[in-house]
């Protein structure tokens, strides 16, 4: 008997039917609205375990589009994600996404995670190549027989089930990347293989992701491009990661956050009012949806979505 992925590979010859086949990002159907999204990542003991269902619990209300749960480098993190993704889906409904990285596994390996995620009940991932385990500036090593890049993991999950499927965009160009045109082609492969849309590195230059946002579209790159926001806990650990990752911070944001780090009432208004800012400009850019980084924590993504006109429902009792 042939196997599904068999069959599923013979019914998607073509990007063009890959492209024919693909729904629509949900939040594309309603354009005028704004809608949400949260990303988590797995905690690692039983106190991050509480405090993330809280968190959890508190953002559900606002109804977001899905939320989502990272997997360490190398996936290092497979167990907590696939715990976290079902966790969120059972006790909120909200619909949840995997990360799912290929860096450093095979094929099968892949594919079994995924269907695992299926039987699962999880219909969408976040598809990603994912960093080598020594970190960003290490070299990349496709597992034996692995998908070198996120475009062919792209391409062979949607071979395998009818997963709605994000990919990762970077408006300053990823750090390894070549050229900004060969990751802007990059991107157009993750969109021709099939993804639903694409959620971007966090980012304070809102020029630069309206130009990007530009280059996109003279590329025919036809996915949502949703930006990812990230509220600022910590500035000096965001700096220096932003430094690696080779995010730009204009001058304005450096000074706002200075001398505040040890008073966290200020640093935490400071941060809701840069990241309102910056959604308020996206929103004149025609932006919709935003993504939050929350890195496990509610308040400020709830404050901020609060302030973009997001309102908590709660059910009705009784
Ligand atoms: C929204 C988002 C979520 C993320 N979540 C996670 C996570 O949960 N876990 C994690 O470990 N990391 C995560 N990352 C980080 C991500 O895994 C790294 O940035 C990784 O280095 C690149 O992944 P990618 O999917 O963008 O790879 P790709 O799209 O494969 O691109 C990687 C690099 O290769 C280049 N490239 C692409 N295709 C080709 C090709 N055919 N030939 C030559 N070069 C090519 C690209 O230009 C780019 O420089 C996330 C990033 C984002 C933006």
């Amino acid at each position: 008997m042939p196997s599904a992925l068999a069959l599923s590979a013979a019914n998607l010859t073509s990007d063009a039917a890959v492209a024919a086949a693909k729904p629509p990002a949900p939040e594309a159907r309603e354009a005028s609205r704004i809608s949400v999204s949260f990303e988590f990542f797995p905690p690692k003991t039983r106190a991050m375990e509480n405090q993330l269902g809280q968190t959890i619990e508190r953002l559900a209300v606002l109804q977001p589009a899905f939320m989502s749960v990272t997997c360490g480098a190398g996936g290092s993190t497979r167990e907590g994600t696939h715990q976290t993704v079902r966790r969120i889906q059972s006790e909120t409904g909200v619909r949840a996404a995997a990360h799912l990285t290929c860096a450093g596994a095979s094929r099968t390996e892949i594919d079994q995670i995924a269907e695992s995620y299926w039987t699962a009940g999880i219909r969408h991932l976040v598809a990603l190549r994912g960093d080598p385990v020594h970190g960003a500036d290490g070299v990349h090593q496709p597992g034996p027989d692995g998908y070198h890049h996120a475009d062919a993991l792209v391409r062979g999950l949607r071979m395998l089930r009818p997963f709605e499927i994000s990919v990762a965009a970077y408006p300053e160009t990823h750090a390894q990347a070549a050229s900004a045109q060969a990751d802007l082609d990059a991107l157009k492969r993750k969109a021709d293989a099939g993804a639903t849309r694409a959620i971007t590195q966090f980012f304070f230059d809102v020029d630069a992701f309206a130009r990007f946002l530009d280059k996109t579209q003279r590329a025919g790159i036809d996915i949502p491009i949703v930006p990812g926001i990230l509220p600022v806990t910590n500035f000096a650990k965001v700096a220096a990661f932003a430094k690696a990752c080779k995010v730009g911070i204009p001058a304005g944001v450096h000074t706002q956050f200075e001398g505040i780090s040890d008073d966290p009432a200020t640093l935490q208004g400071v941060a809701a009012s840069i990241a309102t800012e910056q959604c308020m400009a996206l929103r004149k850019l025609g932006v919709r949806h935003f993504h939050f980084y929350t890195l496990n924590r509610a308040e400020l993504s709830f404050a901020i979505a609060h302030l973009l006109g997001v309102r908590a429902v709660h059910a009705e009792v009784g």
